[in-house]
């Protein structure tokens, strides 16, 4: 295993650095140290001659001959590049003696630290590291990221530097700031200087600048973080959770979701299972109240929709009544993601014509159910914590007059790398959840299509089928008969 490296950019101009090799590769490395502003001295019996041109004029000193320990003396860096690893070998023992940090070009095993592949929007830099267990991934990376990264970002860091001092002293807060610096980068600055007309974006920052709110507005961004999978959110929620002051998340929300968050937000759980109550609404609403009131950027962070099962409705209603600014971010509904990653097509047009989402979270939503309308033929339900009502959804269902044969999926931790599924039978239902200890979050797919989970599934383990053996022709098998 690769040692974990700690990353660093280094301040160089103006101090004497060594390099040991006159060759091409010593030669790249000379150019990156001079434009870092570093003194560069170069030790090798010969140089190439972009080497001895710079030499000539006074850009590098030169040591002549073979590496001597004394090329060390004075200088805070040393880099070796010759092509003969006894000398690398030697200048990196001495360096590491004398505690001088060294690089031996490709070599992790003799440096004592590494030069990273770059992406240059000077000032901006962007470094990658594989700490030299995959420098060809770290590459291709390098790659991605240039085609990615405005090449107009290195003018805007610029700007925005020689700007700082107006910045800050109009304004004083830094949340104040960050929201400014994300008007500025969704603002047209940026294709001005793309354009190369560095004039009119500067006046374009100017009046960005004169109209920034100078006192905190608060505001509450409600968004969907999906069933659990980082890869499912949107691009607008990785936006409100990159500026978010506050995050207030449920319990359902992932940790790698969590990760994806501005570092220096503060996250405060607010979980609600079903029957265990972390923290009630009164008091997530009040918190949500106190920090946009402080002027703070709140995310609340709801698995799932914010408006699917998720209270999101009711969180507006109290954030209007109190004039705080709010937003809406979808997010992909756990029945929507669970079926998809479960191979259940919700609509198959041989099966379905409607799809139903309805929760079963207490007796009494059950009690309030329209059972006929729910037993109909030719729909899908998708259940929503149901899990701990499957007795009563059962004989709800076969009571209104639904098939016991009708297929159903139990989708646990859907889009999770734990995602398990137990394909079983309305009948069977309650058996087969007991057999496998069906476990919360889960959703239940009930309807014909539930059964095709058995032959479309493709994300992680195979369902397990537990339909009575008769019951567990495949749905495709079916119609190429008919
Ligand atoms: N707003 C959420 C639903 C909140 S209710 C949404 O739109 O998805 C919580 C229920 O959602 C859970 O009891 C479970 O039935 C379902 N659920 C949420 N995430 C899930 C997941 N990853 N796998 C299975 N079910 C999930």
């Amino acid at each position: 295993m690769a040692t974990r490296l700690y990353p660093l950019f280094a301040r160089l101009d103006g101090l004497p650095v060594l390099v040991v090799g006159g060759g091409a590769v010593a030669q790249r490395k000379v150019r990156a140290l001079l434009d870092a502003g570093a003194r560069v001295t170069v030790g090798a019996p010969t140089l190439t001659p972009t080497l001895a041109k710079c030499h000539a004029e006074s850009a590098i000193a030169r040591m002549v001959g073979d590496f001597d320990e004394r090329w060390l003396d004075d200088v805070w860096l040393v880099i070796a590049a010759t092509d003969d690893r006894d000398v690398n070998q030697r200048v990196s023992a001495a360096a590491v003696a004398r505690r001088l940090f060294v690089n031996v070009v490709d070599d992790a095993e003799l440096s004592s630290f590494q030069v990273p592949a770059i992406i240059d929007r000077a000032p901006l830099q962007i470094a990658i590291s594989s700490a030299g267990a995959a420098p060809m991934l770290a590459r291709r990376l390098r790659e991605r990221l240039e085609t990615l990264l405005d090449h107009a970002l290195g003018p805007l860091a610029s700007m925005l530097e020689r700007a700082r001092r107006r910045i800050r002293s109009r304004l004083r807060e830094p949340s104040l700031r960050r929201t400014f610096y994300d008007r500025v980068l969704d603002s047209r600055v940026l294709d001005l200087l793309r354009a190369g007309r560095a004039d009119e974006a500067e006046q374009a920052l100017d009046t960005l600048l004169a109209s920034a709110p100078v006192s905190a507005t608060g505001s509450v961004v409600l968004v969907g973080a999906g069933p659990g999978d980082p890869s499912l959110l949107t691009l607008a929620a990785l936006r409100a959770l990159n500026q978010a002051d506050v995050i207030l998340h449920d319990r359902l929300v992932s940790p790698a979701i969590l990760d994806l968050a501005r570092r220096d937000a503060e996250r405060i759980e607010v979980g609600k299972e079903a029957g265990n109550h972390h923290v009630s609404q009164d008091r997530i609403q009040a918190l949500l109240l106190e920090h946009a009131r402080a002027g703070r950027r709140v995310v609340r962070l709801k698995g799932g929709d914010p408006f699917v099962f998720g209270r999101g409705g009711e969180e507006l209603e109290f954030l209007r009544e109190h004039d705080i600014a709010y937003e809406v971010v979808p997010g992909v509904t756990a029945g929507l993601a669970c079926a998809a990653y479960a191979g259940v097509p919700l609509t198959h047009r041989d099966h379905a014509q409607s799809v139903r989402f309805v929760t079963a979270h207490t007796q009494e939503s059950l009690g309030a159910f329209d059972w006929k309308s729910l037993a109909a033929p030719r729909q899908t339900l998708a259940v929503y914590m149901g899990v701990g009502q499957i007795e009563a959804l059962r004989s709800g269902l076969l009571g209104a007059g639904a098939p016991g044969r009708i297929p159903v999926a139990i989708i646990e931790n859907g889009t999770r790398r734990e995602q398990r599924v137990i394909v079983t039978t309305l009948g069977h239902l309650p058996r087969s959840a007991a057999r496998h200890a069906a476990r919360s979050p889960a959703l239940l797919i009930i309807g014909d299509v539930a059964g095709l989970a058995a032959t479309l599934h493709w994300f992680g383990a195979a369902p397990i089928d537990d339909r009575p053996r008769q019951l567990r022709e495949p749905a495709g098998i079916e119609r190429a008969a008919a």
